[in-house]
């Protein structure tokens, strides 16, 4: 489990890249193997990461990414498109996350 996740910091490169209002939250409850789900409309998006599957920040910037490229494309598929731009998105979220001049 990662102790300093940086919620709000995801939460202003989510909404950057979506341009709609991006809730991210934390939680034991999903007893799956996802890393992340979301619920989405065309403003707000709540995006709960599932901290049973974390174990690195990496864990959390990839389900992130997953999720904001299902925002971005409007679409729950998983098709070569969606997997192009959640690597996309992922490169995005990494070297915004990691940009330390803006906390
Ligand atoms: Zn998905």
């Amino acid at each position: 489990m990662v102790n300093k996740i940086k919620l709000k910091k995801l939460k202003r490169i989510s909404e950057k890249i979506t341009n709609i209002k991006v809730n991210i939250t934390m939680t034991t409850a999903i007893n799956d193997e996802r890393k992340a789900v979301v619920i989405f409309n065309k403003k707000n998006a709540d995006i709960v990461i599932n901290g049973n599957k974390i174990k690195e920040i990496n864990d959390v910037i990839d389900g992130v990414a997953h999720e904001l490229a299902h925002i971005v494309l409007n679409s729950k598929k998983h098709n070569d498109k969606f997997l192009s731009k959640w690597a996309d998105i992922y490169s995005t979220v990494k070297i915004e996350y990691e940009n330390n001049k803006k906390k």
